[in-house]
């Protein structure tokens, strides 16, 4: 059951993520093979194999997952074949319930709620007819996203008003798609949670999370909520992990609705089966990262640590923002972390910086 120093991690997807995982996983001597189709591929810099070939390759994925003691991902999007054949090899953790949950959004929304937990309201909307349905059971604002493949605000169109339908539909790419309700939130916060082997979890403080242009910009850990609230989002966090029988780190991304709302303040958004940009501050901040913490739990090890020593704020180096790098390995309270990518294109994750400050003193997230 437990994977002993010495043992053989499989990671599916090269990118930032994996090489983090990676480079974690090699703390604790245990040694990463990454299989990916990509020819430059963060991950595999750092790790011990590589395997280059495509997701649909059954042959090579069995031989990857043949030389592993457990296979685990970077990407929520691996389709379920491939996971089905890495399954007959080798254990796939987080296993196939979570993949298949947080691939679909509408399959995702029902679950939440069936865990009890709040979401925004939606609808399903497998054609344009149902659009115009849903649009006069939920009205507008809303947001149509596709139930599929969407990242980073990608597969979304806002509907300001009802006679934006035909447009967000063509915006989509007229796909099975959901529409969900404009939640008018106060800030967005994200758990980073994780579940041992043994079925304990682990979860971080509650942090805030500010994007531009649909991409996560900066975390600010923890997030100013109550004791209650914050309690709460844990809470929601572990019982989304524990309904999955999950295994690994999990990102769970929730709205906090203003203080006059009535009823709970957290809606949960998204969950993400795998370690999340927002949880890249642990690393610094906490005894345990999240890094460490997935490989504990995907290798049966008991989870560390989830405390914060100190308070952090995250920012991410998106495209040249990494031409700042010297700059900022000056700054007393920095650490870098940069991902060895060849090209600064626009939009591109290149790395990140976390400033870390005494417990309660870190910046408010509108000192920019
Ligand atoms: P998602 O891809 O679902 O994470 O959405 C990307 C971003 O769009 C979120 O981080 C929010 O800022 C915004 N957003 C998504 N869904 C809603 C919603 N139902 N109400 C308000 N804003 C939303």
């Amino acid at each position: 059951m437990l994977i002993p120093p010495g043992g053989r991690i499989g990671i599916l997807g090269g990118g930032q993520l994996g090489r983090m995982l990676a480079l974690a996983a090699a703390e604790l001597g245990l040694q990463c093979h990454i299989y990916c189709p990509d020819e430059d591929a963060p991950a595999a810099e750092v790790a011990s194999r590589l395997t280059r070939a495509g997701y649909d390759d059954a042959d090579a994925l069995a031989r990857f997952a043949d030389s592993v003691d457990v296979v685990t991902y970077e990407f929520e999007n691996v389709p379920a074949e491939t996971a089905a054949i890495l399954a007959a090899h080798a254990p796939v953790r987080p296993g196939a319930k979570a993949l298949a949950t947080a691939q679909d959004r509408f399959v995702e929304k029902n679950f939440i709620v069936s865990c009890g937990i709040q979401t925004a309201p939606f609808a399903d909307v497998p054609d344009r007819a149902a659009l115009d349905a849903a649009l006069k059971t939920i009205g507008a604002p809303a947001i149509l996203k596709t139930r599929r493949f969407g990242y980073d605000g990608k597969g979304q169109a806002k509907i300001a008003d009802t006679a934006d339908a035909a447009t967000a539909w063509a915006d989509i790419g007229a796909q099975p798609a959901i529409l969900e309700g404009f939640v008018p939130f106060e800030r967005e916060v994200s758990v980073i949670v994780a579940r041992g082997l043994d079925g304990k979890t682990a979860a971080y403080d509650p942090v805030e999370n500010v994007h531009t242009n649909h991409i996560l910009d900066r975390t600010y850990a923890p997030a100013a909520l109550d004791a209650s609230l914050a309690d709460e989002a844990r809470a929601i966090a572990a019982k989304i992990v524990a309904e999955l029988d999950y295994v690994g780190v999990m990102g769970v991304e929730m709205f906090v609705l203003p203080a006059t709302s009535r009823g709970s303040r957290l809606v949960v958004n998204e969950i993400a089966p795998r370690v999340h940009n927002s949880g890249h501050w642990t690393t610094d901040a906490c005894l345990v990262g999240q890094f460490e913490q997935h490989i504990r739990a995907i290798c049966g090890w008991p989870l560390g640590s989830a405390a914060r020593h100190s308070d952090a704020v995250m920012t991410n180096l998106i495209g040249r923002d990494v031409d700042a790098w010297a700059k900022i390995i000056a700054e007393p309270n920095a650490a870098l972390h940069l991902y060895g990518k060849a090209e600064a294109r626009p939009g591109r994750k290149m790395g990140h910086v976390t400033r870390l400050y005494p417990l309660g003193h870190r910046p408010s997230n509108t000192d920019r």
